[in-house]
């Protein structure tokens, strides 16, 4: 049995107050989620805040972003090992706002993934079509694309210390969410394509879904045989929303 995993990703969002409040409303309610694996991504600037409010709970620290280098003249990058330094646990690795709005390629995806594995973070791999892949019969394609570039560069068996986020590009921040059929049917060919290089790592490898997650359609989602969780955009900057999602795991 695979445990259910809700992050969420904050994005740029939030200020010292607003954070504190979100994280006081996470930890009023926390003792209510029976079975789900939490964790947060604060943006960088915020994670020794949160990493202190959370002291004590069972919420995970994670940021959104690693550098594919682990120290030295890269201006503006944040290294995996100081993101182990500042208490995270685990880090974000090739969403789609990196991929789209920043141009990263697959190949810079795999060796962030390889920089987090470096410093002992979980990475949590994301991988989705653009709107247009799907209307042109491509999203296998360019998911096994997205998918292959790290098994290639780090070896199937990398995925045991990995989560997958299967993210549809056109569902994320914009209200439509993949059905629970479509997404299951993209997290089987996620988990076919790893079974076919290694059968152990595709039963133990958890997939989660992102995509306009909200406490209203959570449950259907996770309900979905290779569905083990989300990652939580907007509605994780929402405490109650975020804990009801959660809830659902
Ligand atoms: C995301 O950014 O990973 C995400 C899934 O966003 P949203 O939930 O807002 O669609």
């Amino acid at each position: 049995m695979r445990q259910t995993l809700v992050a969420g990703n904050w994005k740029m969002n939030g200020n010292r107050a607003s954070i504190e409040a979100l994280v006081t409303g996470l930890k009023a309610g926390i003792a209510e989620v029976e079975r789900a694996q939490v964790a947060v991504c604060p943006p960088f600037v915020y994670l020794s805040q949160v990493r202190d409010l959370l002291a004590g709970t069972p919420i995970g620290l994670g940021a959104q972003d690693v550098c594919d280098q682990d120290e030295g003249a890269y201006t503006g990058e944040v290294s995996g090992p100081m993101l182990s330094d500042v208490g995270c646990a685990s880090v974000i690795v090739g969403h789609s706002e990196r991929r789209h709005v920043y141009g990263e390629s697959d190949e810079l995806t795999a060796r962030k993934f390889a920089a987090a594995r470096r410093a002992r973070l979980t990475p949590i791999l994301c991988v989705g079509e653009l709107l247009e892949e799907r209307e042109s019969g491509r999203t296998e394609e360019v998911v096994a694309r997205q998918l292959d570039a790290v098994t290639d560069l780090e070896g199937v068996a990398a995925l045991d210390d990995a989560v997958i986020a299967y993210e549809p590009v056109w569902a994320i921040g914009t209200g439509k969410t993949a059905s629970p059929q479509q997404a299951q049917d993209m997290h089987a060919f996620i988990r076919g394509r790893i079974r076919a290089l290694d059968a152990g790592v595709a039963d133990r490898v958890r997939i989660l879904y992102g995509g306009s997650v909200k406490a209203s359609n959570a449950a259907e989602l996770f309900a979905m045989a290779d569905i083990e969780g989300g990652l939580i955009g907007g509605a994780s900057l929402q405490a109650d929303e975020f804990l009801n999602i959660c809830k659902a795991g």
